[in-house]
């Protein structure tokens, strides 16, 4: 879902063009969530990371 398809319910218009708080709002929150430090860093890819040191571990220890 990408943020230049939602409608806002405040005014009615598109929150990527940004005409009341409430987009401007939504939309720096969606550019946070996109660009933040945690973008790359969800649950998903920390656990492959895990298990991929626990694998090296493992062949290192024989
Ligand atoms: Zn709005």
């Amino acid at each position: 879902m990408t943020c230049d398809q939602l409608v806002c319910a405040n005014c009615n218009g598109r929150v990527v063009d940004g005409r009341c708080p409430v987009c401007r709002a939504n939309r720096a929150r969606l550019q946070q969530e996109q660009h933040g430090p945690f973008a790359t860093l969800n649950p998903t890819v920390l656990l492959a990371v895990l298990c991929a040191a626990v694998l090296a571990l493992a062949l290192l220890m024989r």
